[in-house]
């Protein structure tokens, strides 16, 4: 054999054994000890078909905020909490058979095993073994995971499937902050999912063909019962299934950017309903509008308020916003200075939903509000009644001190609206003096009532 076969022949063993050890890192985690993503899906997949009549379980594993280990006991520890969680994985998979565990990225780990038992033994077994794991970390940190469960209906089902639905369960699990660390995929997850998206794909059509709808609940004078003045809310009448709740298409524009196109819209609508008013010249009742807290990221804000205003030809003092009390408690020293702004343009700011968020009372003296718009779990709370009244007027009398009006929402009854005007509050909205309605109902609304005149 020549000299140079033979280097050859090294050179070719060296690169193999290098090509295996690359082989086997990629196959084991090297941290944990426990497959890695792609080689867990694949054994998984194998073990799915080979075991066509066994039922099985697949588990998705997460630590709840992990970057904070990292940030409170650093890196190593982070490392060690992973390896802690592999460890007691392993454990609990010994009395499944046909079990695999895999790491699939930073702190998640999947688990497949076969299901012994029924789900009420499963439930039992996590609920048990899910506990000795956090309550056995350390004592000085509340450990806490979410572990999404899908019990595989088809072994034949493509594994992002079934991965996927893990993960709904396993947001399912965060949803409920203090309840068990396990929940269970269910239909109902993959519907929400599948509506969500429906409505993003129908969003954009909607809007084009006038879908959405603008309508107006009144505001009124406690006292008197005057009209003075509405709240633009948006409704979706959907040609196929009807009303669709702001509730439910809201969050999801939030989510996906839409929000500002469809508030455009409604600022706009109710900026011709003001022109309308002025040019009969009967009475013209100032509108609120929402503004979400996505639209104040946009430093154009107040020139698009200024640009309506002016197209419109409207008095600034007709056009009031509302901004939810959660959007300054979230991020409030950015929140606080894009508000700032539209006041200091001239504009009206109502906070919306008061009481809800908690904000510092000793904040709202730097908040650059006019209005405080009580949420309606005042008027309708089922606290301590005496408790919630000293509470409110306090509330009541700290807003006008700090020159605020206030108004109250959610008024149902007259004895809510007598006894909001009994601690001071003089406004209200609410079904006691009218529901949302379209703006021809609302026009014949105000015919009928006195209008108390914009300040
Ligand atoms: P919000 O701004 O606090 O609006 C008040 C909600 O309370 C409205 O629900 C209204 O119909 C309801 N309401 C009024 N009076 C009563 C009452 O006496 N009892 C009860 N139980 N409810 C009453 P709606 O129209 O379903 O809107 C829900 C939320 O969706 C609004 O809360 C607001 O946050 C959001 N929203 C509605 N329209 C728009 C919009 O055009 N843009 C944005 N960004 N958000 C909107
Ligand atoms: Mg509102
Ligand atoms: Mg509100």
């Amino acid at each position: 054999m020549s000299v140079d076969v033979t280097v050859e022949n090294m050179l070719l063993k060296r690169k193999l054994a290098f090509y295996e050890q690359v082989l086997k890192e990629k196959e084991k985690d090297a941290l944990t000890n426990v497959f890695s993503r792609q080689k867990f899906f694949d054994e998984t997949r194998k073990m799915l078909d080979s075991n066509p009549d066994k039922q099985f379980v697949f588990m998705r594993i997460d630590i709840d905020r992990f970057q904070l280990i990292n940030s409170f006991f650093g890196l190593e520890e982070g490392d060690k909490l992973l390896q802690y969680l592999a460890f007691k994985l392993k454990q609990f998979s010994l009395v499944f058979h046909n079990n695999i565990i895999g790491r699939i990225d930073g702190d998640i780990f999947a688990m497949c095993y076969q299901l012994n038992g029924n789900v009420e033994v499963l439930s039992a077994m996590l609920a048990q073994s899910i506990d000795s794991f956090t309550s056995g970390y350390r004592s000085d940190y509340e450990l806490s995971i979410s572990a999404g469960i899908y019990i595989v209906e088809q072994n034949s089902m493509a594994l992002e499937e079934i991965y996927s639905k893990s993960i709904l369960a396993a947001k399912k699990c965060k949803q409920t902050a203090y309840g068990p660390s396990f929940a269970f995929y269910d239909k109902s997850l993959s519907d929400a999912v599948i509506k969500n998206q429906r409505i993003t794909n129908e969003m954009h059509i909607a809007l084009s063909e006038k879908q959405f709808e603008v309508v107006l609940q009144p505001k009124c004078d406690l006292a008197s019962g005057a009209l003075i003045g509405a709240e633009a809310l948006v409704r979706w009448n959907h040609p196929n299934d009807g009303f669709i709740s702001p509730a439910d298409f809201i969050p999801v524009f939030e989510k996906n950017g839409f929000i500002y196109r469809l508030d455009e819209y409604v600022w706009t609508a109710a900026c011709s309903y003001i022109r309308s008013w002025l040019d009969k010249g009967k009475f013209v009742a100032p509108i609120s509008v929402n503004v979400s807290r996505y639209d104040l990221r946009n430093p154009a804000l107040p020139d698009k308020f200024k640009g309506l205003l002016k197209q419109y030809d409207i008095p600034i003092q007709y056009l009031h916003l509302e901004i939810t009390e959660s959007a300054y408690a979230e991020d409030s020293a950015y929140i606080v200075k894009a508000v700032q702004r539209l006041k200091d343009a001239g504009l009206h700011i109502e906070m919306d939903d008061f009481g809800t968020a908690y904000s510092s009372l000793n904040m709202l003296n730097e908040m650059p509000i006019d209005t405080l718009k009580l949420d309606m779990k005042f008027v309708q709370g089922t606290e301590k009644a005496h408790g919630k009244d000293i509470l409110l007027s306090f509330i009541i009398k700290l807003a006008h001190a700090l020159n605020f009006s206030v108004i109250a929402e959610g008024i149902e009854t007259a004895e809510q609206a007598e006894h909001l005007l009994s601690l001071g509050c003089t406004a209200g909205q609410g079904y006691y003096f009218s529901k949302p309605i379209s703006k021809k109902e609302f026009d014949i609304f105000a015919s009928k009532k006195a209008v108390k005149a914009v300040s």
